[in-house]
Formats: C-alpha cells, sequence, structure tokens
C-alpha cells in the first residue's frame, strides 16, 4: 500500500468515523496516484474505509466528461464512472461525487458533512458568514444538485476565488445545504484545515446568543411510549427508536427548520426523509393512524420521523440500526438548524432541490446498500 493511501485511510477513519463529521455512508474519500483516482465506493461508510474497496478511475476519462456537452445515454456520473473504470471493481459502484474529487488537484480529498461547519453551510446568510468567519481560506459554493452541475459548480467557483485574490485555491470548500470538501498533500494537512475550520465556525457559535427557551408539552412516560408503539405499529416497520431528552426536547419547537420548513442536506432525506410527521402528543392509535395516512397522501411516502415538538422524536427503519441511524440523522439536522439559527437563519432545501434527490436513483441505490450493512 503505497503511503499516500495509506494517509487517506486514516483520514477516513479517523474523521470520518467521528459522526461530528460523516455518519452511515454519507462523506467520501479519494486518493490521486499516477493519473488514477481511488475513491470510496457509494453507500460503505468512511468509518470502515478499506484499502482494498477503493474504486480505481482514470483522472483524465473523468474530466473529459465533466467537461464535455456531448449527450450521453443515461446518468452521466455512471458513464463518466464506466468509461473510467480500470480493471474489476468487484460490483462496487464508485461515490457519485467522483467528478469534484477528479477535478481538484490535491492528493487527498475528504467530504464531509460536518455538523459544526454545516451551521453556516445550511445558513440563509451562509456566504457572507464564510467570508466573516473564514476570510479568502475558503470557497462558497451555492447549493447545487449534485452530479455534474456540483462538480462544474465547484469547479466555477474555485476558479472565480483564485481570480479574485489572485492566490493559489484553499483547500477548503463550502458546499451549500450539504457539506466541505477538504483537500491536500498529506494526512496533516487534511486533519490540520478539517479541525481549524471546525474551531473557527464553533467559536463563531458560541459567541452568539443562546436560543430562546421552547415551550415542552407535558406529557406522561406512558402517552410517550403510546406513541413510538403506535408509530411504529401504523407505519408496519421493523423497528423503531426515540430521544425525549437534549435535542430532540430541547431544540424541536414547532418553528425548527426540520420540524416545519424542509430538510436541511440530501442525506437527511436519504435516510430521515424530507419531513416529519407532526404530532400533539395526545393521539391515540386511531387518530396517529389517520395522520400517517393523511401524511402519506400529500407526501406519497410514509414518514421515517416523527416529532411531537419540544418532548420527543421517533424514527422508524427496517432495522434497529436503520431506526437509530434516521433518529441520529434527524438529530443532527435538528443541533445543525440550532446553531445556524445562532448565527444567523437555517436555510432548509426548497421543493425543486429536494425533489431531485428525492427521485434520484444514486440515492435509492445507496440506501439500498446501507440498508445490506
Ligand atoms: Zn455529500
Amino acid at each position: 500500500m503505497s503511503d499516500l493511501t495509506q494517509q487517506l485511510i486514516r483520514l477516513a477513519n479517523d474523521i470520518g468515523g467521528d459522526t461530528e463529521f460523516s455518519r452511515a455512508g454519507g462523506g467520501n474519500a479519494s486518493v490521486k496516484r499516477d493519473g488514477i483516482l481511488h475513491i470510496k465506493p457509494s453507500g460503505v461508510p468512511l468509518a470502515t474505509l478499506r484499502q482494498e474497496e477503493l474504486v480505481p478511475l482514470r483522472i483524465d476519462v473523468l474530466l473529459d466528461a465533466l467537461h464535455s456537452d456531448d449527450e450521453v445515454d443515461g446518468d452521466p456520473v455512471r458513464v463518466a464512472a464506466q468509461k473510467a473504470q480500470v480493471g474489476d471493481a468487484g460490483g462496487r459502484r464508485p461515490s457519485v461525487e467522483i467528478l469534484f474529487h477528479a477535478l481538484i488537484d490535491d492528493p487527498l480529498v475528504l467530504h464531509l458533512h460536518p455538523l459544526t461547519a454545516n451551521a453556516v453551510t445550511c445558513n440563509e446568510r451562509g456566504e457572507e458568514l464564510a467570508r466573516e468567519i473564514l476570510g479568502d481560506d475558503a470557497v462558497w459554493v451555492d447549493y447545487t444538485d449534485p452530479g455534474v452541475p456540483l462538480a462544474r459548480a465547484v469547479e466555477d467557483a474555485r476558479n472565480a476565488h483564485a481570480a479574485r485574490t489572485g492566490k493559489p485555491v484553499p483547500g477548503v470548500v463550502l458546499l451549500g445545504n450539504h457539506g466541505i470538501i477538504v483537500s491536500g498533500a498529506s494526512y496533516d494537512d487534511v486533519a490540520q484545515r478539517v479541525h481549524s475550520l471546525t474551531d473557527r465556525i464553533q467559536r463563531a457559535i458560541d459567541q452568539a446568543p443562546q436560543p430562546e427557551e421552547i415551550a415542552h408539552p407535558q406529557l406522561s412516560a406512558t402517552q410517550k411510549k403510546a406513541i413510538v408503539e403506535s408509530f411504529h405499529l401504523v407505519t408496519g416497520a421493523s423497528a423503531s427508536a426515540s430521544s425525549d431528552s437534549g435535542l430532540a426536547r430541547d431544540y424541536t419547537g414547532p418553528l425548527a427548520g426540520p420540524v416545519s420548513e424542509g430538510p436541511l442536506i440530501p442525506d437527511q432525506i436519504v435516510y430521515a426523509g424530507s419531513l416529519p410527521l407532526v404530532l400533539q402528543g395526545d393521539e391515540d392509535e386511531a387518530a396517529l393512524s389517520h395522520k400517517v395516512e393523511q401524511f402519506q397522501a400529500t407526501h406519497e411516502r410514509l414518514p421515517i420521523i416523527a416529532v411531537v415538538p419540544g418532548a420527543l422524536v421517533v424514527a422508524i427503519g427496517d432495522s434497529p440500526s436503520g431506526a437509530d441511524n434516521a433518529l441520529a440523522t434527524y438529530l443532527d439536522a435538528v443541533r445543525v438548524a440550532a446553531d445556524a439559527d445562532r448565527i444567523g437563519k437555517v436555510r432548509v432545501m426548497n421543493q425543486a432541490e429536494r425533489h431531485f434527490i428525492e427521485h434520484w436513483e444514486a440515492e435509492a441505490y445507496r440506501r439500498s446498500v446501507a440498508k445490506e450493512q
């Protein structure tokens, strides 16, 4: 194993294995060697990534695909990946973000969905905050649909940054309503950039006023248990998970972005759904069942999350780990939204942005890989 590849795997496992930075199959990592990009497969967690799992792809072929306007038959990222593939990937599909990994010339590239930094990326004032907190040390990219459009937006923003500052492009890119890309020449380079970025944004959050206390409905333990059991039962789920303290109690007011407005990042849609079912907490099974039906009629899918604002969050899943992951993903969004509101105003994904992710085949694939694990 080359030393650089070892450094990449350590970065993926150390940083990507920390739920502050990535969860489940989210985020990705790549290393460039001799014109070949070796990248994490789609759906595989950074936390457990091994060298043998990396998918090798020719960088020149990927860059041609990125810059070409030729019509292709099928999803352009899939087609590019198939053309660029070197040898046998053993059925693994490379990450959908291969194109932005290919265009950044640093050998090591780590893409994360970090909770602290996302208080800036998921913010109506995101670009302004990035400039205030990070100066010219980060490139800002507005939310863009993943795949070719996002990679082109990253390339354009990097070029514009270089033209404006007259300096080399920094190794940090902030992706609106999504996460960050951090690149560098070594483990220490990349790790230092991730931690410095996080520290600077955390300081800005700590200096902002505390959020106001929200109301907490008085629900007995029996009522909460009944809500959890009814939601589990009427959705026909295999498993459920719930929380009634910390984030689930203190930052789930009726006006919180993830409660009433929409999802913060694509991964939230993939693992926890775009919006939760909002309950009052006093519903019996029949009333809850009616609300689930109404939700289904409106959203054309079952809710994955149910929220009693200020009191309880319930998640369902195909397995106990699926339910745990949905709950954790939703609570991540709750935390990011609360921090975003402290330093500005949370920005949720709009209808068109949501719709693209909800119907994207690549995300359905990623969900299916996650289920097998
Ligand atoms: Zn991502």
